[in-house]
């Protein structure tokens, strides 16, 4: 990481909407190097009255539904129509390839041309919970440099989509029409988090097959309970490869907000999202430095557990005592 600039400067630059501050002040805050935690803490404090402008929105879909293409049909029309998109990625496979897929610039080209938009590959990291903990900060840094619209993507590996779900107001699952069985290759619970299920590449020889999966999606949603309360979920279809029904997914998503900036759920959520994440955060924190200071201890108890020379709550009881 280069030398850091002066934290007011940063903030400045964030402030003016400038993208390259921006994208310095979200390395500071991924960054793990002791000597960054301090500055990050002190910007992350400074621009938090700036935050919470944005619409968050979720969005996950396995690899191949067109997740990319969506974004970039989406982001580009939110772009035209004057708003600034931000687009961040939760990807926690990236580590192994030290980059995630989105960090990829043939992946939205015209969106990550475009001087509304702002693209962040997804931070690395070993655990799920340090990537989305950086996300979320890297969310908060988008608001306070005016982004309209947060897309959060997920490429939907292990627990990615519950913490996509906690960080964003509206989650879309993107899926495409199956051969016949649209439940297949989906878990169960991903469909639970969803306020729209949209069914991409509804064009050519495709369409019908994607409308079906619609009506099979309208279905499925109409039995289950809605994730968001007051909200009932959406089927749509559309084509993001050729901008056909982009819009109206936007509308659902706009139509989303007000319904439920009117019954307060919308803001009790971020409030509720808010505890959540420092409950999380707490419960990692206090994990760590029990670890830093018990970790043979900890072992050893695990290692009697393992052999059976000790019941696992005998074994937690001696190692708490310590
Ligand atoms: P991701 O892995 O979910 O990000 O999917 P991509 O956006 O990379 O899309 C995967 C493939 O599907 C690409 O070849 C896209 O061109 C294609 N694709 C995406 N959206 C559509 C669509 O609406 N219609 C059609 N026919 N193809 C699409």
């Amino acid at each position: 990481m280069r030398p850091l600039p002066d934290i007011s400067q940063l903030i400045a630059g964030i402030r003016a909407s400038d993208r390259a501050s921006l994208a310095q002040a979200i390395t500071l805050v991924e960054s793990r190097a002791v000597k960054h935690r301090a500055s990050a803490r002190e910007l992350m404090q400074a621009i938090l009255p700036f935050t919470g402008g944005a619409l968050r929105v979720g969005l996950t879909g396995t690899p191949g539904a067109g997740k990319s293409t969506f974004i970039e049909a989406l982001g580009m029309m939110l772009c035209q129509q004057g708003k600034k998109v931000a687009v961040l990625a939760v990807d926690p496979s990236s580590s192994r390839t030290g980059g995630s897929i989105l960090g990829d610039k043939t992946r939205m080209e015209d969106l990550s041309r475009h001087e509304h938009a702002f693209i962040r590959p997804s931070p690395s990291g070993a655990s799920l919970g340090g990537v989305a903990a950086r996300t979320r900060e890297a969310l908060l840094l988008c608001e306070a440099a005016g982004y309209d619209v947060v897309l959060v993507e997920t490429v939907g590996v292990g627990q990615s989509e519950t913490a996509v779900r906690t960080m964003t107001d509206f989650f879309l699952l993107l899926q495409i029409a199956g051969a016949g069985d649209e439940l297949q290759g989906i878990k169960k619970g991903v469909i639970e988090l969803a306020d729209a299920i949209v069914v991409n590449k509804a064009d050519g020889d495709n369409k019908v097959r994607a409308q079906l999966a619609k009506v099979e999606y309208t279905k499925v949603l109409h039995f289950l309970h809605p994730f968001t309360p007051g909200w009932k979920p959406k089927a749509m279809t559309c084509s993001a490869l050729h901008s056909e029904g982009i819009e109206k997914v936007w509308n659902l998503i706009e139509c989303f907000r007000d319904q439920l900036t009117e019954t307060g759920v919308f803001n009790t959520r971020r409030s509720e999202q808010n505890v959540d994440w420092f409950d999380s955060l707490l419960k990692s924190a206090v994990m760590d430095r029990f670890a830093a200071k018990h970790g043979a201890r900890m072992e050893q108890m695990a290692a009697a557990v393992r052999d059976g020379s000790l019941p696992v709550s005998v074994a937690l009881d001696q190692l708490l005592d310590t």
